[in-house]
């Protein structure tokens, strides 16, 4: 055992007692610790001050749109996940291309459902469930679907134009050993056994592909029947589409938000999303979600974001299109729009149930004599913090936060 030096266990003690050493940790879904150690070993610390000492928040930041793309035959794709982009333990995306006719093959993800919104064109899924129930369906811009966890699929460019869609998953290893392609398998399988599970002849397998295919460039397929006969489809009880460009937004002064979750969109047990539209210098409001982490990507316009970690921690970062954003479970945060142009961002999150809390709506909701003791401030600054809640703050002109 290495000796502690008696100064050394009175300034461990002090820490412990501020909650420095042992902080009673803010926790993403997974359980993940997102509470940030001090920069240097407390056993090299030679003084602590009764202020917060220095700590890092993590990077909240994923130039996703700047990463190169993994190009296929049809289409291409690239990926935030917690192997490039730390944070994102929660939530994963992928932004995908597909070109009219390709397919990004059947496959499953083992450890995460699959929450997507088109941006642009058209593409088909196909899906089943345990039961045997089938899905086919064609998605436009502004739709939504969700696989849950482990149920096959595939997707395919259906024309005219190339089809751009953002993929969201919750869990941030959904990739890496945990995306299951059905070329794959059957390229890992001797063709002995596919043979006998299929009841063919060996020969039959010999021109299957030696490796995944993951995207493939094939003919458009013809369209679906507008009607289909009723006994030509075992359709699952719930839909996996949901059309979140044909829903009202709640619309304010500065901005509008479309959100769906599971209360519209039933199958959607885990996931929840919306689209925010925020006026050129409007916020969007000081808030943190009670239960989930949210994945962000932008869209249109930029906008700058501040999340506030605990303990005096918080991080500023202007966003543009497709840059992504995360903020962990319980994290405030904020934003603004930079610039004349409009913001657009698709927020997910890893609930079924959305849930905010507004700082503002708070303070509307606590007595007055409280908040005059919690901030010491007069009665009519008081006055004036109790108006009330909105998602979005009006347009006031811009206002000046250094990046940090
Ligand atoms: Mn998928
Ligand atoms: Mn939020």
């Amino acid at each position: 055992m290495r000796h502690i030096h008696t100064k050394t266990r009175v300034l461990l003690a002090f820490a412990a007692s501020l909650a420095i050493i042992s902080p009673s940790p803010a926790r993403a879904a997974d359980g993940e610790d997102y509470s940030v150690k001090p920069t240097a070993p407390v056993s090299q610390t030679t003084q602590l001050s009764s202020s917060a000492p220095s700590m890092e928040m993590p990077e909240i930041k994923y130039e996703l749109g700047k990463q190169p793309l993994k190009q296929h035959p049809g289409g291409a794709s690239n990926e935030a996940t917690a192997l490039n982009f730390p944070i994102s333990k929660g939530l994963a995306g992928v932004s995908m291309f597909l070109k009219p006719g390709a397919l990004r093959e059947l496959h499953w993800h083992a450890n995460a459902a699959e929450w997507a919104y088109v941006i642009n064109g058209h593409c088909r899924i196909t899906i089943i469930d345990p039961e045997g129930h089938k899905e086919i369906k064609d998605f436009g811009p502004g739709d939504v679907w969700y696989f849950p966890r482990g149920h096959g699929h595939s997707i395919q460019g259906i024309g005219p134009e190339e089809c751009h869609f953002i993929l969201v998953f919750d869990s941030g290893y959904f990739s890496e050993f945990a995306t299951f392609s059905a070329s794959d398998w059957i390229a890992q399988t001797p063709s002995e056994v596919l043979a006998k599970n299929f009841g063919m002849s060996a020969s039959a397998f010999k021109d299957f592909p030696k490796k995944e295919v993951y995207i493939s460039q094939g003919p458009v397929p013809t369209a679906l029947p507008s009607d289909p006969p009723p006994d030509s489809d075992n359709p699952p009880p719930l839909t996996h589409k949901f059309s979140l460009g044909g829903k009202i937004p709640t619309v304010t002064a500065g901005g509008s938000m479309t959100l769906v979750d599971q209360k519209q969109f039933p199958i959607s047990t885990t996931m929840s999303g919306a689209i925010l539209k925020m006026k050129p210098y409007a916020m969007r409001q000081l808030h943190w979600h009670p239960n989930a982490d949210e994945w962000q990507y932008y869209i249109k316009g930029r906008a700058r974001m501040t999340v506030f970690g605990s303990q005096g921690r918080k991080i500023t970062r202007e966003f543009g299109p497709g840059d992504v954003g995360y903020v962990p479970m319980g994290y405030g945060h904020y934003l603004e729009t930079v610039g004349n142009e409009e913001c657009e961002m698709l927020a997910v999150f890893n609930s079924g149930t959305y849930q905010e809390i507004s700082l503002s709506e708070w303070l509307a909701n606590t007595p007055k004599q409280l908040l005059e003791t919690n901030f010491g401030v007069s009665p009519s600054i008081i006055d004036s913090l109790r108006k009330g809640a909105g998602l979005f703050s009006k347009p006031m002109g811009p206002v000046s936060i250094p990046n940090e």
